[in-house]
């Protein structure tokens, strides 16, 4: 399948063009098809597939109908919602839709929480037909009638399971049922839990249903050792071990909590790494800057919760560690599914107390497999010598001295044709999408639910649970 295929109007060909997209993903092969028809589209494929472009550019060939010059906002009102649970996603999807439609007249805004709402009112009066948002900063807007979603065509809901991780689901039915109910629904979620089938249930309306790639598969080629710790407090000293003896420029270190991440990264800062933590407790421009620099590779070492690391479009991480082993196994997929692509080889490392031993058991029960256990014995004072061994009782003396990180590192390809990208569907063996919302076993199929509005009162605003923890 060509992109050609989809007889996209020229300014959008010319913008796929651009961004040096040969072929379709497979989730663009199947999504894009079905949006171009208007139906509801259920699908369960995670950032890193392509999935952006798979609902972005039918909806603008879509919206090509509306498309005008006209200087005036009410020529261009909303017409596709998409809704991210956090502000990174939002932005990200908002850099790659702008992209998309540089060459169409259709207009691109942005607007989320944890900055000032003053130039995103600047923005939004101007009109747009494409808003991104994140559903607070939505609400926001919506009380101080900077925006109106009375011409909405298109909703798409990104990340919907993080969205209810997050404490959204109140906001997003504000958010619905001030939409016109005559209108195409696209929801994305990487998991199917109950709750995510009762969402679905409430607003999609014969949703064709789209899976890409094994749901919880791991990468063959990435390496994965888990390494016993007696404690947490040597966890640290584990971090800045590892990276040192192997070479890691480039890392992603996942922490279960806000505070474990502050902590960890100014440890590791105070040991002379280039290391910044990413959570929800920092502000927007702080996050975006510290993404930017480990971009840049100024910053070495990322360390990140599961909320703020989700939906980041990285490429070319070598590695990550697992400083906490997550408590939600499907976490654990997603963590490992950020290096090793493009066929390179990746390192996933996680350490592990006795206490976490449970969340291994999870991660082996949902993964299929057994993971190797390494003994990793170091002691918990920054400058007495670093013992390292594969038994506790053999262990090796290792000499310490300052880290050389990026003398020693290895840099691995970068990559513009991703293998993953074009890798067969593949049905996922465990817990099917389909069967998760109760329909038959094919991976594309259509279900007929019921359209329900919940109820009209209006829920407190919720508090975003930003941080690994509330599940
Ligand atoms: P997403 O899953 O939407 O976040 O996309 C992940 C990355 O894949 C982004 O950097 C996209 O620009 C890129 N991408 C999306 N579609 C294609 C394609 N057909 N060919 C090559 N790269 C793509």
């Amino acid at each position: 399948m060509q992109f050609s295929d989809f007889a996209f109007a020229e300014p959008i060909n010319r913008a796929i063009a651009e961004m040096g997209y040969s072929l379709p993903t497979p989730i663009q092969a199947q999504a894009i098809p079905v949006v171009l028809q208007g139906e509801d589209v259920m699908g369960a494929a995670q950032t890193g597939t392509g999935k952006t472009a798979g609902f972005a550019l039918p909806i603008l060939q879509r919206l090509m109908v509306h498309a005008n010059a006209s200087v005036s906002p009410a020529r261009h009102p909303v017409r596709a919602l998409m809704l991210a649970p956090t502000r990174e996603l939002a932005d990200q999807i908002y850099v790659n839709v702008r992209d998309y439609a540089k060459y169409t007249p259709l207009r691109v805004a942005v607007v989320f929480g944890g900055v000032d709402i003053k130039p995103q009112l600047a923005s939004l009066r101007q009109g747009c037909e494409i808003l991104i948002a994140t559903p607070g900063r939505l609400l926001d807007h919506i009380e101080q009638k900077s925006v109106t979603l009375t011409q909405v065509q298109a909703l798409v809901l990104d990340e919907a399971d993080r969205m209810l991780d997050m404490g959204f689901l109140p906001d997003i039915h504000r958010i619905i049922r001030l939409l016109p109910l005559e209108r195409q629904n696209l929801m994305f979620s990487a998991t199917f839990s109950p709750e995510i089938r009762k969402l679905a249930e409430t607003f999609l309306r014969n949703p064709k249903l789209i899976e890409v790639a094994r749901r919880n598969a791991l990468a063959d080629n990435v390496e994965q050792t888990v390494y016993r710790v007696s404690s947490d407090d040597q966890k640290r000293s584990a971090v800045s071990y590892l990276l040192k003896e192997r070479g890691l420029s480039q890392v992603i270190v996942f922490t279960n909590t806000k505070i474990g991440a502050s902590r960890l990264a100014r440890d590791l800062a105070r040991e002379g790494l280039s290391a910044d933590a990413i959570h929800g407790d920092k502000s927007q421009q702080d996050r975006l800057t510290t993404l930017e620099g480990f971009k840049q590779g100024r910053v070495s070492v990322l360390v990140a919760t599961d909320v703020a690391a989700r939906g980041l479009d990285i490429a070319e991480l070598p590695a990550v560690i697992n400083f906490d082993l997550p408590y939600s196994p499907e976490d654990y997929v997603h963590r490992i599914g950020r290096t090793g692509r493009a066929g390179a080889s990746g390192v996933a490392l996680s350490l592990m107390t006795q206490s976490d031993e449970r969340y291994l058991t999870e991660i082996e029960k949902l993964t299929k497999r057994k993971f190797e256990i390494k003994e990793l014995a170091l002691p918990t004072i920054h400058d007495t010598p670093v013992y390292a061994s594969n038994t506790a009782s053999q262990a090796i003396r290792v000499p310490r001295q300052r880290p050389q990180y990026e003398a020693s590192a290895r840099k691995l390809p970068g990559y513009s044709t991703d293998p993953f990208f074009f890798r067969p569907y593949e049905p996922s063996d465990i817990a099917p999408l389909t069967s998760a919302l109760g329909g038959a076993t094919e991976a594309v199929h259509e279900h007929i639910v019921k359209p329900s509005i919940s109820a009209l009162r209006k829920p407190a605003r919720p508090l975003a649970a930003l941080l690994g923890g509330k599940r």
